[in-house]
């Protein structure tokens, strides 16, 4: 069993579309394959894929609680609370904004009269289903919430759990190198870094394989909507750090529709990513 990150640093490369790509391929070649959408606050797989998803189980975050009755109305857990989500009136009873708060627990810990206890919020939700021959893991953060590391960290702990069961993992993670991205690399073998033949995707790349150097991880980079002529600058930024261009994954026609009408993208780039994969390369 191999977990691989599917990852890049800036938006818009085309992740998710070379990770539901190499997921149907790997399914293709026989393999049992999970593919993990861990983009919580924009997953897309399932729409890639066209996949009916269940959700199977909420995520919870804790939050505080108050007590008013053993409240005196010092204020100290206002003055504490670094998110703002406790306003004190001199003289008057403490206003929570639940939205704000993220159970760090100091104003638990400061309250002198055990006014404050725990309870607990929907953050997000965790989805699967199945298509292509594919299994399915999505995760999706509520709206107006702040916190998706929680829900990421969820879906990691079920891949944890069920990762006997398949042959290969892909992780398609959000894009960026914050705490969501850390902690879904975090479960991986190894990571396909895409990224696309533009300044800035050069410059995220960048970010991403710095990351994924310091994580310890091995990677390879794929450039999507590649063009003749405009990929040096993608060859210089991942000269810098050891690598060339693994795979290109051109910009076409054929490829836009398919990616319009929800048909997984077929190429010979896709085929060599699974091949390495599954260790032939
Ligand atoms: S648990 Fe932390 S974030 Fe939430 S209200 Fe208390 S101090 Fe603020
Ligand atoms: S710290 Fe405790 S006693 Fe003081 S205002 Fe907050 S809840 Fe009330």
């Amino acid at each position: 069993m191999k977990i691989i990150g599917i990852t890049g640093g800036k938006g818009g490369t085309g992740k998710s579309t070379i990770a539901t790509a190499v997921a149907v391929e790997l399914a293709k070649r026989g393999k049992k394959v999970l593919l993990c959408d861990m983009d919580a606050d924009c997953p897309n797989d399932h729409l890639l894929l066209g996949i009916k998803r269940k959700q199977t189980c909420e995520v919870f975050q804790r939050i505080a609680k108050w007590d008013l009755d053993k409240c005196d109305n010092c204020g100290k857990c206002a003055k504490v609370c670094r998110n703002n989500a406790i306003v004190c009136v001199a003289g008057s009873t403490p206003m929570f904004m639940a939205k704000q708060c993220n159970g760090c627990g100091a104003c638990v810990i400061e309250c002198p009269t055990d006014a404050i206890s725990w309870d607990k919020k929907v953050v997000g939700a965790i989805y699967k289903g199945r298509g292509f021959g594919v299994d399915l893991l999505s995760c999706e953060l509520e709206i107006s919430e702040p916190v998706s590391e929680i829900v990421v960290a969820k879906a990691c702990e079920i891949i944890a759990a069920d990762k006997e069961q398949y042959d290969y993992i892909l992780v398609d993670t959000a894009a960026g190198t914050h705490c969501d991205v850390i902690a879904a690399l975090g479960v991986c073998d190894a990571a396909l870094c895409v990224t696309e033949p533009t300044p800035l995707g050069a410059h995220d790349l960048g970010l991403i394989c710095k990351l994924l150097l310091r994580m310890n991880i091995d990677f390879e980079v794929v450039v999507n909507r590649y063009e003749a002529g405009r990929d040096e600058i993608i060859d210089a930024r991942v000269s810098k750090y050891g690598k060339h261009v693994f795979a290109k994954v051109p910009y076409s026609k054929k490829i836009m529709t398919d990616y319009s009408n929800g048909v997984p993208v077929k190429h010979k780039s896709i085929e060599k990513i699974a091949a390495w994969i599954e260790g032939s390369i």
